[in-house]
């Protein structure tokens, strides 16, 4: 998770980067920051908490110029620490160096005990601050910007979108496999965004010009992006999860509307997993989209059994248990004249450790429902994420240690059905060599240490090359 965006205009930026992280927070939720370039000097704000809460009034003018990226976070490598709070702002040899970073990389800890054994000092725990070491160390040592990008890339492993500014100069780039999202786009009146989905450049009112494509970085300046492949791979391996949930309904990525991938999951859902009921609703937000797709195939009315809070923040990313179970009481209230002696389907995204579905079902049954279907638009997680995504343990993925008769039976539903693999793929609709299903499948797309592989092949190539927009 995390939600990157940078930009370069003509015009003051820091307001657009607010808005632009704003409809990025449901990327991270525990902290965020922003780093602006006025020509002169770097001004930088960061802190716990929400977009709306970190920024308030009168801080977002302090922080001048028409240069600048932003983050917000939800703590993987690192852990919640105020020093790992991005954007990360570095001076060395008259240079200015801000970064931000949405992956995790699974070579961290080699390239730290590499670097500091070359006698450099890191100040956070987090992954970033190691991509950071990396590109100054090229550019002390007289390589050029696109040089440091190279060999940074080609040293790095993992998932990593990761936008930079140099000295006032905005880069970006994305991992070979694309695993992370990354799009850019254009102002009418002159200049650039990229961030980590679309819907953060409506917000600001971009005009969306494509995806950056896996391997490649971009610089923005002055009102031109150029482009340079820098690796390419035999095919990509996007993260499925941000279809399923991570990313919000309303973006685009990698070409894919991600709210039609999730309304085709409950079409297919609906015949490889029938209910009979009297109304479907979804678990909110993320399971809307598949519960509309599975009330329109199955002719069953859609009916909402639940009403989000919209002030509670989503469950999967609090920290704790006890956070995540309070929360879903707080997040969600059934309306009770749609359920009492009603049986309902209900449609959510995932079962993780399975106690969220068991508290819902049990607020369901609570409120009146004779039966409850639980119909999951995707297939169930068994194996842990490598790769930025804050999953437990194996251990505590309920689908890896029970069948889905026993995961039934534990959240005390009536029934339970997955879509299958083969149908989420259909959904997302492209092929399967073309995403990472590890934690569905237990096969990465790149090699880890005790895992299965599901070699991609990732090649370099002419370094320097533009690939043209
Ligand atoms: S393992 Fe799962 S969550 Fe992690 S990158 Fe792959 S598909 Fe996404």
């Amino acid at each position: 998770m995390c939600g990157i965006a940078g930009i370069v205009a003509n015009f003051e930026i820091s307001g657009s980067l607010y808005w632009a992280l704003h409809a990025l927070q449901h990327r991270g939720q525990e902290s965020g920051g922003i780093s602006t370039y006025d020509n002169e000097i770097v001004h930088k704000y960061k802190g716990f908490g929400l977009v709306s809460e970190i920024f308030a009034s009168g801080i977002l003018q302090n922080l001048s110029g028409k240069t600048g990226l932003g983050h917000v976070r939800y703590p993987t490598t690192g852990g919640s620490k105020p020093e790992n709070i991005q954007p990360f702002n570095f001076l060395f040899r008259n240079h200015s160096l801000s970064i931000v970073h949405n992956g995790n990389l699974i070579n961290t800890n080699e390239l730290r005990h590499e670097y500091e054994g070359r006698g450099h000092i890191f100040s956070t725990t987090s992954d970033t601050e190691v991509i950071a070491a990396i590109l100054a160390n090229e550019i002390i040592h007289g390589h050029t910007i696109d040089e440091a990008i190279s060999f940074c890339m080609r040293n790095i492993r993992g998932s990593y979108a990761v936008i930079f500014m140099l000295d006032g100069v905005l880069y970006a780039f994305r991992d070979p496999l694309g695993i992370k999202p990354l799009c850019f786009g254009e102002f009418e009146n002159g200049g650039h965004i990229v961030a980590s989905e679309s819907v953060a450049l409506d917000a600001v009112g971009a005009k969306l010009l494509r995806d950056v494509v896996p391997g490649e970085s971009i610089c923005l300046k002055a009102g031109n992006v150029s482009p340079h492949r820098i690796m390419t791979v035999k095919s990509p391996a996007h993260c499925v999860f941000e279809y399923i949930y991570f990313a919000r309904a309303d973006s685009v990525i990698d070409g894919i509307s991600v709210y039609d991938v999730r309304q085709k999951t409950g079409v297919l859902l609906a015949g490889e997993s029938p209910a009979k009921a009297d109304i479907v609703s979804p678990v909110p937000d993320s399971g809307t989209a598949a519960a509309t797709g599975y009330a329109s195939t199955s002719g069953i009315p859609f009916r909402e059994a639940l009403i989000k809070n919209r002030y509670i923040g989503r469950t999967f990313i609090m920290s704790t248990q006890t956070k995540r179970e309070m929360a879903v009481r707080m997040k969600l209230n059934p309306v009770r004249g749609h359920i009492t002696g009603k049986s309902v389907v209900l449609v959510d995204d995932s079962i993780v450790r399975g106690t969220t579905s068991r508290h819902i079902i049990a607020l369901v049954r609570e409120f009146g429902a004779n039966e409850v279907h639980l119909r999951v638009a995707s297939p169930p997680i068994i194996a842990p994420c490598y790769l930025g995504t804050d999953f437990p343990t194996r251990e505590e993925l309920i689908s890896n240690r029970k069948s889905v008769v026993e995961v039934r039976k534990a959240i005390e539903a009536t029934s339970l059905g997955h879509i299958s693999l083969e149908g989420l793929i259909k959904a997302i609709g492209v092929p399967y060599s073309h995403l990472c299903t590890g934690c569905l499948t237990g096969k990465y797309p790149l090699a880890i240490d005790g895992e299965e592989e599901d070699f991609h092949g990732i090649e370099m190539i002419d370094p320097y090359k533009s690939s043209g927009l």
